[in-house]
């Protein structure tokens, strides 16, 4: 199995902005566990040429080999932060549930019922 093959869940944001969706970041379930995929390989779901958006260099934080997300729309500025740990079992939720997408604003509260953020 590789990325290309792989289930994806993408996590978009478009509650405040219906007319100019903005995919924050696409993940891949690999054996080990959801991954995030390099911007280059999202669809095109904005106009914007995933060639040219440069996914951020600052969306995934390491702090004591732990690894969380700062998931930032940049359409809208909301920015959710999620913990690596946090968000693996809610996109294997989304994943059983056949769904292919998470909305960015319906995560904070999904990781709160599961936790923490
Ligand atoms: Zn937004």
């Amino acid at each position: 199995m590789n990325g290309y093959d792989a289930p994806t869940i993408e996590i978009s944001c478009d509650d405040s902005h219906p007319e100019n969706p903005y995919e924050v970041a696409r993940f891949a379930r690999l054996t080990d566990g959801w991954a995030l995929l390099p911007a280059w390989m999202h669809a095109d779901v904005d106009g914007v040429s995933p060639r040219k958006r440069r996914q951020r260099d600052d969306i995934v934080v390491r702090v004591k080999g732990r690894k969380r997300y700062n998931l930032p729309c940049e359409v809208c500025g909301v920015t959710v932060p999620a913990r690596d740990e946090r968000l693996q079992p809610i996109l294997d939720i989304i994943h059983s549930a056949g769904l292919q997408s998470l909305p960015l604003t319906a995560l904070p509260a999904r990781l709160r019922r599961s936790g923490a953020m």
